[in-house]
């Protein structure tokens, strides 16, 4: 029997919000048998370095170049992974800065929100806790639990940083066929990102993916994390039906 190809063309490391350093998920995904990996943090490709590329050929992994890019698609924010970017073009290294620039602005934002909520924070702080890598809510959270302001990370996405809640500030992001457009600009391939967890009806949903499909989009993840075999299914048809790759 042989086993199926097994890769992850969408995980997160230090550089952006996940929990593992670059060097760690390599590992990991050599201990699971994955043969195909990508790193696909949040508007930064940092994690991509010639040692990571060393480190994964001497562990028998193909490393995908990638990045999630977040976009606005009528007013609600998507991400898009790039999978297969050349890194180095000058059309991704700038949408890399604009990315960091508006994603820096909404920092500003959260933490003046939170502010005015009562809480006490320096974006320095939050800075930090993200370690020089990009700046998300989560490190906002973590900030408010560290400091005994809030019990939980659960608390805190419920009460202040959760969708509809106030620190739930979104980002001035680019269009979606600005960033699809980026994407395959750089040689790379654009997959809309877990299209379940934008909470839209199936009906909205068709709508996002006849326009991704029609500023170029052409892929969709499938599989995201745990989820039920009949959203597997959902995702498989709808995959199916705009014939577009499933990640
Ligand atoms: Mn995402």
């Amino acid at each position: 029997m042989t086993a199926s190809p097994a890769f992850d063309f969408h995980c997160h490391s230090l550089c952006s919000d996940g929990a593992l350093s670059p060097q760690a998920l390599i590992e990991l995904a050599a201990a699971r048998g994955l043969q195909q990996l990508a790193i696909t943090d949040h508007d930064t490709a940092a994690a991509y370095t010639p040692q990571l590329s060393d480190q994964a050929t001497d562990a028998q992994i193909t490393l995908v170049s990638g990045c999630e890019l977040s976009c606005l698609w009528q007013r609600r924010t998507i991400h898009v992974v790039g999978l297969n970017i050349d890194l180095a073009h000058p059309v991704f290294v700038r949408a890399m800065s604009e990315q960091a620039q508006a994603r820096d602005r909404r920092a500003e934002k959260i933490t003046e929100v939170l502010r005015r909520m009562g809480f006490s924070l320096e974006l320095a702080q939050i800075q930090r806790i993200a370690g020089g890598g990009v700046v998300g809510r989560p490190h906002f959270a973590e900030h408010l639990v560290r400091t005994n302001q809030m019990p939980s990370m659960t608390a805190v996405f419920k009460r202040v940083l959760g969708a509809g809640k106030p620190g739930d500030i979104k980002a001035e992001w680019p269009a979606l066929e600005t960033v699809v457009g980026w994407i395959i600009a750089a040689g790379g391939m654009a997959v809309i990102a877990h299209p379940l967890k934008y909470k839209m009806t199936l009906t909205k949903l068709r709508s996002l993916l006849t326009t991704f499909v029609e500023v170029g989009g052409q892929g969709m993840e499938v599989i995201t994390g745990h989820q039920e075999s009949n959203q597997t299914r959902t995702l498989a048809d709808l995959a199916q039906r705009f014939e577009l790759a499933a990640s």
